[in-house]
């Protein structure tokens, strides 16, 4: 009788990882700390299934019994499975913190992730899209070029050319205007000139980086030609505006640029990138700031570390001593804080595939803000700011807290507003509402 042919491989896995998939104890101590599984209660999307699974596929496929009698083939549902709880994660790296062995849970995901897109078995659901939108908007909101600028207000200087520029990430420029008119006043009242890319800044690539798209073996694929063009038109752009330094708001594009950059175009990037909450703390500490007379808040506030800056890179001090630095501002920790924080729920491609998944984890965040009593949850980064609202948001509409009881709110215009500075865009229009932004994007896919 002929035997089976294996039908899976582990071409984008490195031998570093399918030897971590061996080094696995299966200890668990990653099952309690995953903000995913607890946003599921699914036990098979917690890291130490998912490397038991990828192992006994790789056993059955490969492993003696395998030689012996024919390889036993994984079922197309153990797959898709597989592939479903492989992208319930946020990578925010909890696993990778508490792992007893140090397994490389992050880099594991990712190229878990790589080997099934290589497969025709991924990325999941609308992360498929982000290809050919990033292709055609150079963002993954599907926002015309235009849209980066035209909101910007009068008030505000921007030079042509300068050694700092500000990038303000789609998040920020698309979704989170504040909190880029506010870095962009912050910097003029400093009488600091800097540049902005405007209508030609382009995505940072990292939702393709993290879903799996990129980093694929053999020739240059489709997705990592999109990241790499983009890539080298913004490190071209800066540069022929004379840049040295880059300030980002946006925790995932500030990582991204700071570490994939220069793999992505295969060069060495003469730029330095610096997270707002480092320059803020830098300016601080030279005393460059002056807090407004005005500014009389006394508010509780509690701080959540993003995951783009909290793994690997340990940001950890700098924001914390923005907040300690503005006056009338008490600063209490979350149980789960520094290294240990738990992720909102947004990253990974969660918030854009699963967002039920991203809404339950921006739940149990705010949860963990309000047990601390803060008036205020606040994050340096505006994607996490946009999950944690919208987590507040539901748990007014369930009726578990009133409104009014906690706020969410950018590091960025906490400054701003202390510095006595204008935090709305032009006039006093709000900012476009999540629902709104999503009805625009449903609209632009029909
Ligand atoms: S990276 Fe985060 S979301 Fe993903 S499996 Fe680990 S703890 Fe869970
Ligand atoms: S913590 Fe590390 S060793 Fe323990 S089960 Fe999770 S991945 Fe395996
Ligand atoms: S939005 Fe912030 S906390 Fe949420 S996944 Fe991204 S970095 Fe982590």
């Amino acid at each position: 009788m002929a035997k089976n042919k294996p039908n899976i491989n582990f071409k984008a896995l490195e031998a570093k990882s399918i030897m971590e998939l061996d080094a696995c104890t299966r200890c668990g101590e990653c099952e309690d700390i995953c903000p995913t599984r607890d946003a599921t209660d699914d036990i098979d999307v917690a890291p130490r299934s998912k490397i038991d699974r990828w192992r006994q596929y790789i056993n059955r496929n490969y492993g003696l019994k395998a030689k012996l009698f024919g390889p036993k083939p994984v079922e197309p549902e153990e797959i898709e499975k597989f592939r479903d709880d492989l992208y319930t994660c946020t990578t925010c790296g909890s696993c990778k913190e508490v792992c007893p062995v140090n397994i490389d849970t992050v880099e594991l995901w990712e190229s878990l992730r790589q080997n099934l897109v290589l497969a025709g078995e991924g990325p999941y659901g609308k992360q498929a899209k982000f290809s050919e939108i990033l292709e055609k908007y150079q963002n993954p909101y599907m926002e015309e070029k235009e849209e980066r600028v035209n909101w910007i207000p009068e008030d505000i200087a921007i030079e042509e050319e300068a050694e700092i520029a500000y990038f303000t990430g789609c998040t920020a420029s698309l979704r989170m205007r504040t909190v880029a008119a506010a870095a962009m006043r912050i910097l003029n009242d400093l009488e600091i000139p800097f540049t902005y890319l405007g209508e030609d800044e382009e995505c940072c690539g990292s939702v393709l980086l993290r879903t799996g798209q990129y980093r694929q073996p053999g020739e240059e694929n489709e997705q990592e030609r999109i990241v790499r063009k983009m890539t080298e038109r913004n490190v071209q752009r800066l540069k022929d505006r004379g840049v040295k330094k880059v300030l980002f708001s946006c925790a995932g594009c500030f990582r991204t640029a700071l570490l994939d950059w220069e793999e992505v175009i295969g060069e060495e990037i003469d730029l330095q990138f610096v997270h707002i909450s480092q320059f803020l703390a830098d300016v601080i500490r030279e005393g460059d700031i002056e807090w407004s007379e005005d500014w009389d808040e006394d508010m509780t506030v509690t701080y959540h570390d993003p995951c783009h800056l909290r793994l690997d890179l340990e940001i950890f001090e700098d924001p914390r001593y923005v907040y300690e630095s503005i006056p009338g501002i008490n600063l209490v920790e979350m149980e789960r804080s520094h290294n240990l924080s738990r992720c909102c729920g947004a990253g990974g491609g969660v918030k854009a595939g699963i967002p039920e998944v991203a809404g339950n984890s921006a739940e149990t965040r705010c949860r963990d803000a309000l047990e601390t009593g803060a008036d205020m949850v606040s994050s340096a980064c505006p994607f996490c700011r946009l999950n944690l609202g919208d987590g507040i948001k539901s748990l007014m509409e369930s009726g578990e807290i009133e409104e009014g009881r906690l706020e969410a709110e950018d590091l960025v215009i906490i400054t701003a507003k202390a510095m006595g500075l204008k935090t709305t865009l032009n006039g006093d229009e709000p900012e476009e509402t999540e629902e709104e932004a999503e009805e625009k994007e449903a609209e632009a896919e029909e």
